[in-house]
């Protein structure tokens, strides 16, 4: 998948430019495997990802992003519950959408009645028009500003059914977390903060199971193009349970508590990394060029040096704002 620079510009607010980054440094033969699950419960697989089962009622879509296929750049996934299907995400394009709406209604015998997209980044926006179609229109929910930014940010393909989508929004509080009861199954929307100015995850306790958005990537190092870093390190902090919890990451395979640990570590280390060079004057870009992940974290290979400098970009503006 390589962009070309006015694409990258373009997308340049978004995930999807810092996913092209990771796969200008990856070889062309792996990067359709990546974010591929070999899992058994697989029940449906395309070039752009595969559908999972978590749990009873619970799907989770996995995109392979670097696949070349832009479907789906995000990864997001289906909650049924007796009465109701709520849809997570909008993904890249209206063919996503409409691709997983079209599962939920094999899987569950209803299109999805609900939809929550998690932040407006175009990889997890821009589709989702392709839920709107014929006698189908599930309430679509975000937060006020994740409406206000993808109307103002995510003009780019022009798609009418996206803003008429977007404009209908049910509003969610951004302030207090609420609950959406699908039947016999409550779904927990929380307002949260940190990769954008407004995500939301959506949790459940039974089976424990939490889909981060970008709040979470597994195997991937994070992209802080719109990251407000103290907010995304007490985030990351809060998703996390103390008993048996299954991740659904914004990018990458489905995380178990052994990778999402790992994964705050790795936040942590950026973190202190930045401080410190804040602190000793050295300038944002020598620091980032210095930094290394230590080997203990495991294998992060999937970065390009300037996703660092991205990082402490984001510290140094957030710790120069004091
Ligand atoms: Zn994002």
């Amino acid at each position: 998948m390589s962009l070309n620079r006015r694409d990258f510009l373009k997308e340049s607010g978004s995930c999807a430019a810092h996913l092209a980054l990771a796969a200008s440094v990856m070889p062309r033969a792996l990067q359709s495997l990546w974010g591929r699950s070999t899992s058994l419960a697989v029940v449906a697989r395309e070039p752009f990802g595969s559908l999972e089962k978590v749990a009873d009622g619970v799907w989770a879509l996995i995109s392979t992003p670097l696949s070349g296929d832009r479907t789906t750049l995000s990864n997001g996934g289906i909650i049924a519950g007796r009465n109701a299907v709520l849809a997570i995400e909008g993904f890249n394009q209206p063919a996503g959408a409409a691709w997983l709406a079209n599962k939920a209604r094999e899987l569950t015998g209803r299109w999805p009645t609900h939809v929550v997209l998690t932040h407006y980044h175009s990889d997890h926006a821009n589709g989702v028009g392709g839920y709107v179609a014929d006698a189908n229109h599930p309430s679509i929910r975000s937060t006020e500003r994740t409406r206000d930014l993808v109307l103002q940010r995510n003009v780019q393909p022009p798609d009418p059914s996206r803003v008429a989508a977007v404009k209908d929004v049910v509003l969610l509080s951004g302030a207090e977390a609420s609950t959406l009861d699908l039947g016999g199954r409550a779904v927990r929307i929380v307002p949260r903060v940190g990769h954008t100015e407004s995500d939301v995850s959506l949790e459940l306790d039974d089976p424990s199971l939490v889909f981060c958005g970008d709040l979470f990537w597994n195997g991937m190092f994070p992209n802080y193009v719109d990251a407000i870093p103290t907010k995304l390190a007490a985030s990351v902090r809060a998703l996390k349970r103390t008993r048996d919890t299954t991740y659904i990451p914004g990018h990458g395979t489905i995380g178990k508590p052994a990778d999402y640990d790992r994964y705050i570590a790795m936040i942590d280390e950026v973190g202190q990394a930045a401080r410190k060079a804040y602190a000793a004057g050295t300038p944002a870009a020598d620091a980032a060029g210095a930094f290394t992940l230590p080997t203990s974290l495991g294998d992060w290979t999937l970065f390009n040096k300037s996703m660092f400098a991205t990082a402490f970009n984001a510290w140094y503006r957030e710790l120069k704002a004091g």
